[in-house]
């Protein structure tokens, strides 16, 4: 599966495309065999095991289509990256399989290989192998990524206790409010570069492996999301609306709390940790330039529960994204 195979007929000339296109981008990794091989060759460091996660996006799904392709394939690298930084995982490798409709030319697949070339310097990850075929359909991309963690140190949903304290990282909602901007033509680029190109968590997320009880990256909506670590956990939760983090740009926005609570997209690490863990918090928020804020607590029982500031619960309407 390593190869990007013949079978592919949006390419006139298969293999010397992959030799363009592709192959630079797996150059750093010595175990991709330089893309020439039917599989790659990899072993995580010694005392560490492999940490794996998959994330598929679909053109008018996930993207809105009319994004560069390198904001294309930034947004598909970077949503796996974001997934690596919650589990505390170092970033390794990928494999990148592309569905490319008819049409789609050489300069579009230089500008989304550009688009990788750059990540991959940012996040110190490589291109392992891949697959590229063509669809009827629309343009739909699907990455692994591949990352590490010393042996049992993986963070998971499942670690969360009762009187942990709930942090989020960065702000919420602007993704989702950077959509209605981009769908709607208000113009508001600051909103709209959180959409397009999320900024995976992966320095604090190295970090909180030794800090967090559970964690996992807000894809779906904080309520939706902290929902899923309570399941897991077996536990409750009580988010304060108060101290949830919006921008300065989203703050000024109609819908701006639903949209922190609800909107999808943010790729924020959520988190629980003891209270002994919170003066640590602070500094590695300083050291990694992150903005932690703390939102709530981990109680026992069951659900997530918003309150306002009057301490009323807040009904939520929706929950965040549903899958279909
Ligand atoms: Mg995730």
């Amino acid at each position: 599966m390593v190869r990007f195979p013949a079978s592919c007929n949006v390419f006139m000339d298969e293999f010397g495309r992959i030799a363009h296109f592709f192959a630079p981008l797996a150059s750093g990794f010595s175990g991709s065999l330089n893309l020439r091989d039917d599989a790659a060759l990899l072993a995580p460091s010694a005392g560490h095991e492999l940490v794996i996660t998959k994330d598929a996006l679909s053109e008018g799904v996930h993207f809105l289509g009319s994004e560069s392709a390198g904001l294309i394939a930034s947004k598909a690298l970077r949503t796996n990256l974001s997934d690596l930084a919650a589990k505390g995982a170092k970033p390794l490798v990928y494999f990148l399989a592309l569905m490319l409709p008819p049409g789609t030319g050489d300069a579009w697949l230089e500008a989304f290989c550009a688009g990788l070339e750059n990540d991959q310097k940012i996040f110190g990850i490589s291109l392992a192998g891949g697959d590229t075929i063509s669809t009827h359909g629309k343009l739909s991309i699907s990455i692994t990524a591949i990352g590490e963690v010393p042996l049992g140190s993986m963070l998971k949903r499942s670690g969360a206790q009762a009187g942990d304290a709930i942090y989020v990282s960065g702000t919420l909602g602007d993704s989702a409010l950077g959509l209605r901007s981009l769908q709607n033509g208000l113009g508001m680029a600051a909103l709209e570069e959180r959409y397009l190109l999320p900024q995976p968590r992966t320095a604090l997320g190295l970090h909180l492996r030794t800090l967090a009880h559970a964690c996992m990256d807000v894809s779906d909506g904080l309520v939706q999301d902290l929902g899923h670590i309570c399941a897991a956990s077996g536990v409750g939760a009580l988010v304060h609306t108060p101290n949830i983090p919006l921008s300065p740009e989203a703050a000024t926005q109609p819908g701006a709390l639903t949209a922190a609570l609800s909107g999808g997209d943010d790729y924020e690490l959520l988190f629980t940790s003891p209270a002994s863990a919170h003066a640590a918090l602070e500094a590695l928020s300083a050291e990694v330039g992150v903005r932690i804020s703390r939102i709530g607590e981990v109680v026992s029982g069951s659900g997530v529960r918003v309150l306002d500031a009057s301490g009323d619960e807040v009904k939520l309407t929706s929950t965040g994204y549903v899958h279909r």
